[in-house]
């Protein structure tokens, strides 16, 4: 087994690297790249294997490893693709145990381009050498000790605390040759390429450990373990900050016929599951991500989501709040004292609600004097300054006035500034570097969001994750003989309420019978009013083809119920051969709701909660979270869903309590993660009603 952590620590921190393919043809990769290591300086000792030149760049080649004594922690492969294999032998034969294979021509190209990078990677594995790409555009480590720059990128970033992995070249590379615009930041960066051996997991798990990075930033297509991804970014995001941007957000959805859940679960909506549950935060565009992880190093964490906006502009001011309204912020009210203050020191003429608007007379001590009084408000969490550049007024002060309060301020202060062109060359070169100004009127509300997002997930991280077990062995051993029995379809009825007895989840009082003959015999030990169903394996959705009729009140009625259900059925053309009927006691009222479960391919278990019945598909209230669950996410489930007002007490209802239905999650929860034969189930609905016991399912289905 290779240890995944430590052994990256070389493809960062090298002491010395060589170079297989570097070429004295200018333009090309392998002369590029050469150039960038020297052009950036890098700290440690540099090799060039090149048979064919004698020095490129100024630097001796050699011909081959022999002629190299000393010790090479890392190499850096960018031969033709006939070639990758034997050099990297060399490099194992030397004794290199960290490879950056940058060439192309491997999975990305077909079957023939698959077998090459299977043999590389099977020669790593055999070696202990851990590999990065192949199809990659290199690293880079900023960190001044090392200065590291193998990419073919011309422009570098300045350095932070951010850590940035791509699992795209061009992506980065878009990135890294817009630097110089931007002014995005961070200390390493990483393209992953093919990823056949070091992927995502290993470098959240490598970067955990490094205090050279605060903030990690992904742009990922694929997860390589998904399961995996969740569960280290949970265990590291609370010290950490992990923001991905996640292409190829294409809507597969999972393919299950039986359930709802399956067919609601588009892969990116587990994805965006995965990543909310695990601490980290989902970005849609490039700029959000960087904008996101400089503002994560440098603002404190807001303690609520209450805003305010202080404007000297009423159009921007008006656009601000809409964008804040978007992104789920509330616009906070002012305190007396505060609208008392203000008015003590602005123009009568001026708006005092929030957002305040000065008016464009506003001079920097007056933005000065009206964002302190603010910022004193207990009701404000956090703050966003509006500056459209007026005549009269020295954009310059104003905004040597804002960076101020900016840097000293606890609550997080945005600057949304439009001066005119003239001040930026001025800023930039006497402005305060560590203040950030926003250029937009959307970005401040996104990074406010995310800000309070974090916030909201690290206090979710330390909630105290008790596990959940009701299971003793006896049930458990007893429940797996029944999904042994039933492997490879849906568990059958009878079996279903035994499951249910087993796990104690409360289905509904019910009895199989062949025909209206044998439910007269048998009737006894249910209670009319009763509810009758179609059973059969060839019949997904029953009240859809009239399978179902409810409050049945008496024999009569229930004979006559057969009597119709035969009728639909034949209408329909539906022999219903093996079909039997389920008898069912009739739940009155209450409310239905939808629990499912089932496996994603990457994420593994998932547990879904929302508005059931027969409008689950039209509502779409789907609510899902990886399992096992811990108590406070059940219930979140059900406090995120849109049927939760309803469950509330909607309109003098009575309240449901919603303890059980937690009880219930935890429950199909623990089956999912205890059955790994489950491979998916479907409770719709549960009529969930007041008083304990009361709620009921009525309809369920397992599918092993
Ligand atoms: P299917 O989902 O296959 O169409 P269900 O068994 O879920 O069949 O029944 C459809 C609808 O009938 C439910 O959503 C519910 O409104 C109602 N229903 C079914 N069984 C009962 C019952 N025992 N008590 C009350 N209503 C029921
Ligand atoms: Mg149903």
């Amino acid at each position: 087994m290779i240890n995944m952590g430590s052994s990256l620590g070389k493809f960062f921190n090298p002491n010395s690297l060589v170079l297989l393919g570097a070429s004295s043809k200018e333009g090309s990769i392998g002369y590029e790249i050469l150039k960038s290591i020297l052009k950036f300086g890098f700290t440690g000792k540099i090799f060039v294997i090149n048979p064919n030149a004698k020095e490129i760049l100024g630097l001796r080649c050699n011909s081959n490893f022999e002629e190299i004594s000393a010790k090479i922690d890392l190499a850096i492969i960018l031969l033709s693709k006939n070639i990758v294999i034997q050099g990297f032998q060399e490099c194992v034969r030397k004794g290199i145990k960290n490879v950056i294979v940058v060439t192309a021509g491997f999975k990305e190209v077909g079957d023939e381009g698959a077998k090459l990078e299977n043999e590389l990677l099977k020669i790593a594995m055999e070696n202990q050498v851990r590999l990065i790409g192949p199809n990659c555009m290199g690293l880079i480590n900023t960190e001044p000790s090392v200065k590291l720059n193998a990419t073919f990128a011309a422009e570098l970033p300045k350095h932070s605390k951010t850590a940035f992995l791509s699992q795209s070249g061009a992506l980065a590379a878009a990135v890294l040759n817009t630097i110089s615009q931007t002014g995005f930041s961070f200390g390493q960066f990483i393209s992953v390429g093919n990823k056949a051996d070091i992927n995502e997991n290993d470098l959240l798990d490598y970067w955990a450990d490094d205090p050279d990075v605060d903030v990690i930033t992904m742009y990922l297509e694929s997860f390589e373990d998904g399961r995996k991804f969740f569960n280290t970014a949970r265990r590291i995001s609370s010290t950490k900050s992990i923001i991905v941007l996640k292409g190829a957000c294409s809507d597969a959805g999972s393919k299950a016929a039986i359930s709802h859940t399956g067919a609601l679960a588009s892969a990116d909506k587990i994805v965006n599951t995965a990543l909310k549950q695990c601490g980290a935060i989902r970005v849609e565009t490039i700029e959000e991500m960087f904008e996101t992880a400089s503002a994560f190093q440098k603002f404190s964490l807001p303690k609520g989501n209450r805003v305010a906006v202080l404007t000297n502009a009423g159009g921007p001011g008006i656009l601000l709040v809409d964008e804040l309204e978007r992104n789920n912020l509330k616009l906070s009210s002012l305190s007396i004292n505060t609208t008392k203050r203000l008015r003590e020191i602005l123009l009568p003429e001026s708006s005092f609600g929030n957002p305040v608007d000065m008016l464009p007379g506003a001079t920097a001590q007056i933005y000065k004097e009206a964002v302190e009084i603010i910022l004193n408000d207990e009701i404000v969490d956090s703050l966003v300054i509006i500056f459209v550049e007026p005549v009269m007024i020295d954009s310059f002060d104003v905004l040597t006035a804002l960076s101020e309060l900016q840097l000293n301020s606890s609550k997080p202060v945005l600057i949304s500034a439009f001066p005119l062109p003239k001040f930026w060359p001025r800023w930039n070169e006497l402005g305060d570097k560590k203040t950030i100004i926003y250029k937009s009127l959307e970005l401040p509300p996104k990074i406010l969001r995310h800000l309070w997002e974090r916030k909201q997930r690290i206090e979710e991280l330390n909630t105290n994750r008790k596990l959940f077990s009701k299971l003793k062995t006896k049930e458990r051993d007893d429940l797996q003989k029944i999904f042994d029995r039933n492997k490879d379809h849906l568990i059958q009825q009878k079996d279903l309420q035994a499951v249910c007895k087993k796990l104690k989840l409360p289905i509904v009082k019910s009895m199989l019978v062949e025909n209206f003959k044998e439910a007269k015999q048998k009737i006894k030990s249910l209670k009319f009013p009763l509810v009758l169903k179609i059973e059969s394996s060839d019949i997904i959705h029953k009240s859809d083809v009239g399978g179902v009729i409810t409050n049945i009140k008496n024999l009569r009625e229930l004979e006559s119920a057969f009597k119709k259900i035969r009728q639909n059925l034949k209408k329909q053309k539906m022999a219903g051969k093996n079909a039997s009927y389920l008898l069912q006691e009739f739940v009155d009222g209450g409310i239905e709701v939808i629990i499912g479960g089932f496996r994603d391919p990457s994420f593994g278990p998932v547990i879904m909660f929302g508005a059931g019945g027969k409008l689950v598909e039209l509502i779409k209230d789907n609510n899902f979270a990886l399992a096992p669950l811990a108590k406070h996410e059940a219930e979140n489930l059900i406090l995120k869903s849109k049927i939760y007002p309803v469950l509330e007490g909607f309109r003098g209802e009575k309240e449901i309590d919603i303890k059980p239905l937690i009880e219930i999650l935890l429950l199909c929860s623990e089956l999912m993660t205890s059955f790994d034969d489950i491979k998916e189930f479907d409770i719709n609905p549960l009529i969930a009603k007041p008083g304990r016991g009361k709620s009921k399912i009525v309809d369920m289905r397992i599918r092993i």
